[in-house]
């Protein structure tokens, strides 16, 4: 049994008005922004066939991210509305939250709402094993009405203390494309990760832009804000799967795997 945290702004990932798989259309959390940016929220997508499950299962592609561009740039059919044909470069340019949505619901419609997996207790003196249940549809989804291509805050306090501009953040949602790029250093280092997706998507602080070598020099509290901010503004599925070992209480929440979650032994 797990207990899924549910926040009052998300919805479960259920069928929701203007969703219709007949004939394939789901409503994106976020949307996709033409040159004018204007937002475009539902897209047509394709049942799955073999084909697809072979791409998804093929093990020869080194990063996930551009794997996961290739195979929602077949499986897509169309962005109603928007001026541009379905390729490798849209789909690389949707958000994070918007691709993950979109292999979450093809998962659960292809495959069924009910996902059971076996996780192990993390306790060295506990580490048994913990059967894990939960409903595709119980996953809150955090949508927002219409992505910008800019947001912008304030950090608590300006980086320099004669230059009150100097914590003003401009930045944009990062997309599969940013994922692409900073997912052969995710799992070695993370930190370094957050380095290179800052210098990509923040497009101002103070009054500059910032290269990697100053993202690297941030305050880690300002790295914080940064990402609690993202955080807060960034449309998407909450795949963090919360559960306590039966055994022994401890904490075992994980977050879940999309990227293995076609595969037989996703
Ligand atoms: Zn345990």
């Amino acid at each position: 049994m797990v207990a899924i945290a549910m926040e009052p702004q998300l919805t479960p990932a259920a069928a929701l008005p203007g969703e219709d798989w007949a004939v394939g259309r789901l409503e994106l959390p976020g949307g996709v922004l033409d040159s004018r940016g204007q937002c475009f929220k539902s897209v047509i997508v394709r049942q799955l066939t073999g084909r697809d499950e072979e791409l998804l299962a093929d093990r020869r592609y080194r990063n996930a991210a551009q794997q996961v561009s290739e195979f929602l740039a077949h499986v897509l059919v169309e962005v109603p509305g928007l001026n541009k044909p379905v390729s490798k470069e849209l789909v690389s340019e949707m958000l994070i939250g918007d691709r993950d949505y979109l292999l979450l619901r093809l998962r659960q419609i292809c495959l069924g709402d009910q996902v059971e997996q076996v996780m192990r207790c993390p306790a060295s003196a506990c580490g048994r094993k913990a059967d894990v249940e939960f409903l595709i549809s119980e996953l809150p989804v955090r949508r927002v009405k219409a992505v910008q291509p800019l947001y912008e805050f304030d950090l608590s306090e300006p980086l320099r203390k004669d230059d009150s501009k100097s914590g003003h953040v401009a930045l944009r949602l990062p997309t599969g494309l940013d994922l692409e790029a900073i997912m052969d250093c995710k799992d070695v280092n993370p930190a370094m990760a957050n380095t290179k997706l800052f210098a990509r998507i923040v497009k101002k602080l103070g009054r500059e832009g910032l290269s990697e070598a100053a993202a690297r020099e941030l305050p880690l509290r300002t790295r914080h804000e940064i990402t609690d901010f993202l955080r807060k503004i960034t449309p998407g599925p909450e795949l963090k799967i919360e559960i306590q070992c039966p055994h022994c209480g401890v904490d075992m929440s994980y977050p879940f795997d999309l990227y293995g979650f076609f595969l037989p032994n996703g």
